[in-house]
C-alpha cells in the first residue's frame, strides 16, 4: 500500500518484451471483476528502465463501489493480467532548459512521476516543480522519493493538503489556489495536470482566465 487507499503494483510483461511507453502514457488492464472481464485505464507511474524495459509500475486508488479498483486491490501477488497499450498523448514537450510545473492530485501524480523520472535522466535538467494535492500527510504518494530528490536539489515539491493534521506547516487547500504564487508570468512554463476532472478543469480555468495562459502550454489528463 502506498497510502491507506492506494495500492502500488509492479508489473512485468510476461513475454519479456519492453512495454515501450513514453513517460505520461497509460495502459488498459483487463481485469476479472466478478463475472465480467472489465477494462480500465491506468497511467504508467514509472519511466522506461533501460535495464528492465519489461517492468513498470502503476498505482490504483480504491474507489468506493468501483469494480475494477476493488479487484486490483484484492489481486494476489504473482497474478497475470492482459493489457493493451501503451496509449495516450499526455507526454512531455521539449522545453529547452525551462523547468516544467507538474500539477497532480491523488494517483494523478503517477504519469507525472514517470515524466519527472525521465526528465531527471539529464543531469543538467533544471529541477522540475511538483504541486501535489492530497487529503492528508498519509496520502502523499511516493513521499520519501520526492523528499530524497528535494534534498539532492533535483525537485521542488509543493504538497498542498486539504485536510492536514495540526502539525502540518506546508501549503493547504486546493492546488489551483497556489498556481499564481508558483508561476513566473514572464516566462510561463509548460504545465502538466493530471487527476479528476473537477480539479483539471479548475486548473485549466485559472491558467487561461486568470494567468493569461496559451492553451498550447497546458497539457492535461483526466481520470473520470
Ligand atoms: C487515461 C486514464 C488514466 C488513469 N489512470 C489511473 C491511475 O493511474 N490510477 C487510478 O487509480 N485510476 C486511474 N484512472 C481511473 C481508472 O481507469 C478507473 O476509472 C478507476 O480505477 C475506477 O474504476 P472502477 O472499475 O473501480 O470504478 P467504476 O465502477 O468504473 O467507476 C466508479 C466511479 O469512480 C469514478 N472514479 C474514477 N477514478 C477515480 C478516482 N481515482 N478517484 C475517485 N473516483 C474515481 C468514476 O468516474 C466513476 O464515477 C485512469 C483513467 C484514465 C481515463
Amino acid at each position: 500500500m502506498l497510502s491507506p487507499t492506494v495500492r502500488g503494483l509492479s508489473l512485468a510483461c510476461t513475454d519479456g518484451a519492453a512495454l515501450g511507453h513514453v513517460a505520461g502514457q497509460w495502459v488498459n488492464l483487463h481485469v476479472q471483476a466478478g463475472a465480467a472481464l472489465e477494462k480500465r485505464a491506468y497511467s504508467v507511474a514509472s519511466a522506461a528502465d533501460a535495464a528492465h524495459p519489461e517492468c513498470f509500475d502503476i498505482a490504483v486508488t480504491l474507489v468506493q463501489e468501483g469494480s475494477v479498483s476493488q479487484a486490483l486491490h484484492a489481486l494476489p501477488v504473482g497474478a497475470t493480467l492482459s493489457i493493451d497499450g501503451p496509449h495516450g498523448f499526455f507526454t512531455r514537450e521539449t522545453t529547452h532548459g525551462q523547468a516544467a510545473l507538474f500539477v497532480g492530485t491523488g494517483t494523478g501524480v503517477c504519469p507525472l512521476r514517470a515524466m519527472i523520472q525521465d526528465e531527471l535522466r539529464d543531469p543538467a535538467a533544471p529541477a522540475p516543480r511538483l504541486l501535489f494535492g492530497c487529503r492528508s500527510e498519509a496520502d502523499i504518494l511516493y513521499r520519501e522519493e520526492w523528499e530524497t530528490l528535494v534534498r539532492a536539489g533535483r525537485l521542488q515539491l509543493y504538497a498542498s493538503l486539504s485536510q492536514p493534521s495540526a502539525q502540518w506547516s506546508g501549503r493547504r487547500g486546493y492546488v489551483q489556489t497556489h498556481l499564481r504564487s508558483l508561476i513566473d508570468l514572464e516566462h510561463k512554463p509548460h504545465v502538466y495536470v493530471c487527476g479528476l476532472t473537477r480539479m483539471v478543469s479548475e486548473v485549466r480555468r485559472v491558467l487561461k482566465d486568470e494567468l493569461g495562459y496559451d492553451r498550447k502550454l497546458i497539457h492535461s489528463e483526466r481520470y473520470d
